[in-house]
């Protein structure tokens, strides 16, 4: 079986733009019906010569599980207990929140392989959330723009390597 990368972290931080960038060389699109869309998507994709299977996920937070949210939050917990590595990624542009620190601790509980991911970081406008992200607690920050196409082949080749 191919290596899971799971992307994750809270709503609108960029998880399903680095999605997309990262699968621009999809091979094969493992769910894409409509529901499933709605909870997350999974292509086969290859990283810097390393064949992965990659997961979008929706947002973590809090909600009761019998609506959708917490579905989308059940499916979201199952893609990353199957993870061979997480890319958490926060909001260089928002700085952490409380959401962000939440989501971390309860991350760093489940004892899967971490990737901080700082995303909006174009320019030099992600430098000062990087250095505070170093609080969160798991390990460096990778700073990229994926709406940009900045900093990803730097990250493909971490991904890589982290594999
Ligand atoms: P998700 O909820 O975490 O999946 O986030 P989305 O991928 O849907 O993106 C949320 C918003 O952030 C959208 O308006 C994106 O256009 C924007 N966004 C995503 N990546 C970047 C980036 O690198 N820089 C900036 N400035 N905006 C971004
Ligand atoms: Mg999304």
């Amino acid at each position: 079986p191919l290596p899971v990368v799971v992307i994750a972290g809270r709503p609108n931080v960029g998880k399903s733009t680095l999605f997309n960038r990262l699968a621009g060389r999809r091979i094969a699109i493992v769910a894409d019906t409509p529901g499933v869309t709605r909870d997350r998507k999974e292509v086969e994709t290859v990283l810097r010569g390393r064949f992965v299977r990659l997961i979008d996920t929706a947002g973590l937070e809090e909600a009761p599980p019998d609506s959708l949210y917490g579905r989308m939050r059940a499916s979201s917990e199952g893609a990353l207990a199957q993870a061979d590595l997480v890319l958490f990624c926060i909001d260089a542009r928002s700085g952490i929140t409380p959401a962000d620190e939440h989501f971390a601790t309860w991350l760093r509980r489940q004892d899967r392989p971490v990737m901080l991911v700082a995303n909006k970081a174009e320019g030099r406008s992600g430098a000062a959330a990087a250095m505070e992200a170093w609080s969160l607690g798991l390990g460096a920050p990778v700073a990229v723009s994926a709406e940009h196409g900045e900093g990803l082949a730097d990250l493909m080749g971490e991904i890589a390597e982290r594999l």
